[in-house]
């Protein structure tokens, strides 16, 4: 069995044998791009070396790239839990080729890392292609031996990959394992192709256009190579499971959390435990990078999902901080793969107590309220947005904490009414307080983290500088 460790060096090693320049993931906050709130795909940190206006020292790349698809155009938050198969945080792995090899050679590294080194049977694999694309499908017949049949034309956006309004783009080709018939779903394109049994793990994105203006596009004189491959989902298919929450590596966190709250997950809690080890990796993770919980942007983003965990914390009956105590086993793990887990681990074990406490004082108050004024709704009905209001403002309850507590019992929160209540309040506070919470924190997390770095305690500071809850 290949744990989580041992295919992310399998995959860069084999690309650098292919002579590609491994190059370490980049921040999850990330450095030049202002529209972009975290980093959610692996060519994020060479968007310019793909338009040509940076050059590097290489022309082809791999790499393990952190990403966060939480808030932004991308939002897995929802899903978290639900589905087996979408994490906030998760690793990408790419191979990425800037004006060097193209189609054939993409199509055959992939085809022959997932065949030969990972061995998967061909027999289980089948792929899309945008629907013109009449030369990726003839490489996949060619080097795969696919017939028409497992090689689905797809002529969605879904497919079709652009960096924005103008600027490269392509067509993608996905590949997709069936997982067999005792699980529910179709193949991609079908009706239900949104079911467990066909499993997209890995996109190539064919970069050869150049969108110049709407309806304008030209072809790239020297056209790239990105490529994703999600290692949870990897991990999955090779550990012979059919839920990245059942890989080594979230065994071992959902494990810690059966440790901290003192009992082991049954059907009905399952879900709760993988919350919450998701929600652990994208706080540390987060954190590391330089983010600490706040009332603003990427802070609110991180405290939403700090909230969310502990509310699930509190759910399985912990009634003490908890989720700081499962921060050795994150780091055990993930620690020799990624260093500043490492140098952050007094940072975020504290940033975590810390928060954990100051949201014990109103948890408890805040659900038996949302208790009591949802007893009497039924499936389909909402909860009124004064009382989710009021679980926000006083509570510390985030928006989407409430509707995730309500979800599985099909209840929905009046959002319209949430968002005028909060646009009255933002109107009184405005006339009444200048300057916000998260300006105050950031400035002082980046005044200390420059002075003593990332790996310093930072308990104190943080906690006198946010104020505002
Ligand atoms: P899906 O359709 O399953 O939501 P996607 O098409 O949005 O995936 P891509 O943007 O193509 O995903 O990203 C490349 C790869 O990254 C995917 O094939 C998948 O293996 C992985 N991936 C994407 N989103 C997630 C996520 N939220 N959690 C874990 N892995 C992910
Ligand atoms: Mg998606
Ligand atoms: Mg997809
Ligand atoms: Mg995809």
């Amino acid at each position: 069995m290949s744990g989580v460790n041992e295919i992310r060096s399998t995959f860069l090693d084999y690309f650098a044998k292919a002579g590609h320049a491994v190059v370490p993931s980049s921040s999850l906050v990330p450095k030049n791009d202002p529209t972009l709130m975290f980093t959610n795909a692996g060519m994020v940190q060479f968007k310019n070396v793909f338009t040509g206006a940076e050059k590097r020292p290489y022309s082809t790349a791999t790499t393990a790239q952190k990403c966060v698809r939480a808030g932004g155009k991308h939002n897995d938050l929802d899903n978290v839990g639900y589905t087996a198969r979408h994490h906030t945080f998760f690793e990408m792995l790419g191979n990425f080729s800037f004006g060097d090899y193209f189609k054939p050679r993409a199509i055959e590294l992939a085809w022959n890392l997932i065949t030969k080194e990972f061995g998967l049977k061909p027999d289980r694999l089948l792929v899309t292609v945008y629907a013109d694309d009449d030369e990726a499908a003839a490489l996949w017949r060619k080097i795969a031996g696919f017939d028409d049949k497992k090689i689905i034309r797809i002529g969605t956006s879904d497919n079709f990959w652009q960096m924005g309004d103008t600027g490269p783009c392509g067509p993608c080709s996905e590949i997709f394992i069936d997982q067999g018939p005792g699980l529910a779903g179709g193949p991609p394109g079908s009706p239900d192709e949104d079911g467990d049994r066909f499993l997209e793990f890995w996109n190539l994105v064919f970069m050869q256009y150049e969108q110049v203006e709407p309806g304008n596009r030209l072809a790239l004189p020297r056209p790239s190579i990105d490529t994703g491959l999600g290692l949870e989902r990897m991990a999955a298919i090779l550990q012979g499971v059919t839920s990245n929450y059942e890989t080594d590596l979230f065994r071992a966190l959902i494990d810690a959390v059966a440790h901290a709250v003192g009992r082991p997950p049954e059907p009905g809690t399952v879900a709760s435990y993988r919350v919450i080890a998701d929600h652990l990796r994208a706080t540390a993770f987060l954190i590391a990078d330089g983010v600490l919980p706040g009332n603003e942007g990427r802070g609110y983003v991180l405290r939403r999902i700090m909230r969310r965990a502990m509310r699930h914390a509190e759910l399985l009956g912990s009634r003490e901080p908890t989720m700081f105590r499962l921060v050795p086993t994150l780091v055990r793990e993930m620690g020799p793969a990624y260093p500043e887990l490492m140098r952050a681990e007094a940072l975020i074990s504290e940033t975590l107590r810390l928060e954990e406490t100051r949201f014990r004082r109103t948890l408890e108050r805040g659900l038996a309220i949302l208790d009591s004024e949802s007893r009497t709704l039924t499936a389909g009905q909402n909860l009124s947005g004064e009382t989710a209001f009021t679980l926000y403002d006083t509570y510390g309850f985030p928006l989407d904490l409430t509707q995730d507590a309500l979800k599985a019992r099909g209840i929905g929160v009046d959002t319209d009414a949430f968002g005028v209540a909060m646009q009255r309040q933002k109107q009184a506070a405005r006339a009444a307080w200048q300057g916000s919470g998260e300006a105050a924190t950031e400035t002082v997390w980046f005044a200390v983290k420059d002075r003593a770095g990332a790996s310093e305690f930072l308990g104190y500071e943080t906690e006198s500088a946010e104020g505002i809850v």
